[in-house]
């Protein structure tokens, strides 16, 4: 096996060709299973971000795509759809060979789930549409929807793919040319996103992919004066520095960051229904998921035999090369996250939390090789905590007791992230009450980690502001301009 492992070496994208970095630059990118390299990835820089940036402006302003009809767009972003569906195979093995994320996760709900985007979007390109006020006899007023301009779309490794198609399909509807900046750790899944927009009949400068640094292509990309607006998913700390960096142009800004999202198990609720919703809202993706429900409250009177039962299941875990069938967890993304993962773990141990199951680095695995952490679960936990408060964004799971309402909403709330949560009770009213009291973007009754094309997702209060999916995801890409047509006095 070569040391790309077969896959060709990734080039950036920029007005219709695939060019390697005006400096020459390449950076590897990993397998996190067995810590190989997969292949090289051109590193684009500050020139490739201006010549994108040019390529874009020339397609909104002049191309055929400032020419071309709601309709027709819609015609490509369902073929984008189509494409994506029909390259599934390839496609979700290079996601999971970048990402560590299983196959079937890759292939059975990411991608099909990405194609669903698309098609959405294809949809709903057709149906933008201005108001007309009729408050006035002596003028004829209307408004009109205009793409935001170019946009630079800055995604996350942890769904590089799927991320990547929640900003992409609802620019593109919304008649945006978009510039993609992968994560550093995953750019594979974006280059074949590009590659897709191609076949499906993008014209140039409409949609380019420049894999880099965030310290270097994606900061350019921030301060260029001719980007119009930065859809950025990522840290919450990252996510200020892109607020306070974008503020000299005074770009539009979307910011989709963190979470600590509680899951809440009230006594009444479906206690096996309940018991799968608290471990897929933790352990799905390795917990490399901004709505992880990482802060897991009980009911008292549950409690112990709840984590229990739930230790007992997650020692079951089955990790392993995540191209195995009977992989249940592959290992997580990055040398630089597994350290996070483990120090993470030790603070809870030194904090006095105690380990119900995990709590270790899984070395048994590829002879030692790969960044493969134990599952872990933690009760005994305390608000105060680190494992409490911050964003772990790995396999690590609090568990809190709680007594009635009142107080899983207070300990619910009492964090600066307001992403998800879920309610689990059989109880209707109840659901009801504490889905209005829990100050997040999405509350998830009865279930948990569920997305729907039409339905919004982003934050409250540090989680970040604007929103991806649903019809609200294009409002975000588009500016409303005012006419007013004197009638005569
Ligand atoms: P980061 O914030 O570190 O990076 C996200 C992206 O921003 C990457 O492409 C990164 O590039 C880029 N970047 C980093 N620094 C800059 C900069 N100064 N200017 C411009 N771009 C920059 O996040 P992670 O990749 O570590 O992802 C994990 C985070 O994402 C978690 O906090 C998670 O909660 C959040 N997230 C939020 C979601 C949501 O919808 N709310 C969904 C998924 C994840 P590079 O890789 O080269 O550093």
């Amino acid at each position: 096996m070569s040391q790309t492992g077969g896959v060709e070496p990734g080039k950036l994208l920029i007005d219709g060709r695939w060019e390697d970095a005006r400096s020459g630059r390449t950076f590897a990118t990993l397998n996190p299973a067995d810590e190989s390299v997969i292949t090289q990835v051109a590193e684009a820089g500050l020139p490739d971000v201006d010549a994108a940036v040019l390529a874009a402006r020339k397609a909104l302003e002049s191309g055929p795509w400032s020419k071309m009809s709601a309709a027709d767009r819609g015609k490509i972003l369902w073929r984008m759809g189509e494409l994506i569906l029909e390259r599934l195979a390839h496609v979700g093995l290079l996601e999971t060979l970048d990402t560590g994320k299983t196959l079937f996760d890759s292939g059975k709900i990411e991608l099909p789930m990405a194609a669903q985007i698309f098609q959405f979007y294809a949809g709903a390109a057709s149906k933008i549409a201005g108001k007309t006020p009729s408050s006035r006899s002596d003028a004829f007023l209307f408004t009109l929807k205009e793409p935001v301009g170019v946009v630079a779309a800055i995604v996350p490794w942890n769904f590089p793919f799927l991320l990547s198609s929640w900003k992409v399909a609802p620019a593109l509807a919304a008649g945006c040319c978009v510039i993609l900046k992968p994560a550093s750790q995953t750019p594979l899944t974006a280059l074949e996103l590009g590659r897709i927009g191609q076949d499906a009949g993008l014209p140039p400068g409409v949609l380019q992919i420049l894999p880099g640094a965030g310290s270097g292509a994606g900061m350019a990309l921030v301060r260029h004066p001719a980007v119009d607006k930065i859809a950025f998913t990522g840290s919450t700390e990252v996510g200020k520095t892109i607020l306070r960096e974008a503020a000299s142009t005074l770009k539009r800004v979307s910011v989709e960051l963190g979470g600590k999202s509680p899951n809440i198990v009230f006594a009444d609720a479906d206690q096996e229904a309940a018991m799968r919703g608290a471990f897929n809202g933790i352990f799905y993706n390795k917990g490399e998921v901004c709505a992880a429900g990482s802060r897991l409250f009980v009911e008292r009177s549950i409690h112990d035999r709840f984590v229990a039962q739930l230790a007992e299941r997650t020692e079951a875990i089955v990790l392993g090369d995540p191209r195995e069938k009977g992989t249940r967890m592959g290992p997580v993304v990055s040398a630089q996250q597994l350290d996070v993962v483990l120090g993470y773990i030790a603070s809870g141990t030194e904090d006095g939390a105690r380990v119900a199951a995990g709590g270790r680095r899984a070395s048994d695995i590829n002879g030692g090789k790969g960044y493969f952490v134990r599952p872990t679960v933690f009760d005994g936990v305390t608000p105060e905590m680190r494992i409490a408060r911050e964003e772990i964004f790995g396999p690590v799971l609090a568990v809190l007791p709680f007594d009635d309402v009142s107080d899983v909403v207070a300990k619910a709330n009492g964090t600066m992230y307001g992403l998800a949560a879920g309610v689990w009770t059989r109880d209707v009213a109840k659901a009801h009450k504490v889905a209005r009291a829990i100050r997040a973007g999405t509350v998830w009754v009865n279930t948990y980690n569920l997305y729907d094309p039409s339905l919004p997702f982003g934050g409250f209060k540090q989680s970040g502001f604007g929103r991806d999916l649903g019809i609200e995801a294009i409002d975000g890409y588009l500016e409303t301009k005012s006419v007013w047509i004197d009638l005569g006095r």
